[in-house]
């Protein structure tokens, strides 16, 4: 009743478009309707490794085409990384993008989880663990644990949680650990993102990922550096194939 009231007197407006919001739900809290049905998502043949789309391709109906293309990009020619693919279901841009920092920055708990369980993100992973040859083990990117005492949570934590209960995926945790405090990517060029996670991450129980195929989880795929460096120590502790599933990607 309360808040009802407070409704009408400090409408609540949309973080995208600035509009009154008034037919909110619980999921669409802090965006009108049309901004969050608007969301744009990847429709376009990608890079079948890192995940890079071509927009210039044709494009299909369906959103989020982990089968993808058949040719490789040229980065990834060049510098193959250590995951085997990377999908992401929408570019960075936009309401994603903003959605995804009111679930990271601004502890909107709610939007992350919309976000993780959106039919695109289904349908994606499930064409994704389709096409793994053993059954996966998902394991969330971590946090330092100063940055998840500043934070409260681990935004990749909750993504994986929300992946877990929708496929039954095992989740391996104190697996993967962030051993160094690094500086937040965000503020970093390229080069300077790479160098900053190198070294970062460590493996512990190394025995249990042997042989094993990983969904490595991230909110957002950036330059690939973090989560390539998460792949190249699970590699090199025995792990099978590994995967990585962001939400966004920036383009
Ligand atoms: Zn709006
Ligand atoms: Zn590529």
């Amino acid at each position: 009743m309360l808040s009802h009231i407070l409704n009408i007197i400090f409408p609540a407006v949309c973080k995208q478009c600035g509009c009154f919001i008034t037919t909110a739900t619980t999921t669409t809290a802090c965006f009108c309707n049309k901004c969050w049905e608007g969301i744009k998502w990847f429709n376009m043949p990608c890079c079948p490794q890192c995940g890079v789309p071509y927009p210039s391709l044709e494009t299909s109906a369906d959103p989020f085409p982990v089968s993808s293309s058949a040719h490789t990009c040229g980065e990834c020619i060049k510098n193959p990384p250590y995951f085997d693919r990377a999908i992401s279901a929408g570019p960075y841009t936009e309401v994603l993008a903003e959605a995804i920092k009111l679930f990271k920055y601004k502890k909107k708990i709610h939007i992350g989880l919309a976000l993780a369980g959106h039919d695109v993100m289904v349908a994606g992973l499930t064409n994704l663990i389709q096409r793994c040859p053993e059954a996966p083990f998902l394991i969330p990117v971590p946090l330092h644990q100063n940055r998840l005492r500043e934070r409260e949570y681990n935004q990749s934590a909750i993504i994986t949680s929300v992946i877990n209960s929708k496929f039954g995926i095992p989740v391996l945790t104190d697996i993967l650990n962030r051993q160094r405090y690094t500086k937040p990517q965000v503020e970093l060029g390229f080069r300077e993102r790479k160098e900053n996670v190198t070294g970062a991450f460590t493996v512990q129980n190394n025995e249990v990922i042997k042989g094993k195929n990983i969904i490595l989880v991230d909110d957002v795929y950036t330059t690939g550096s973090t989560v390539n460096e998460c792949a190249k120590v699970l590699k090199k502790s025995g792990a099978g194939k590994v995967y990585v599933v962001t939400i966004a990607r920036m383009v």
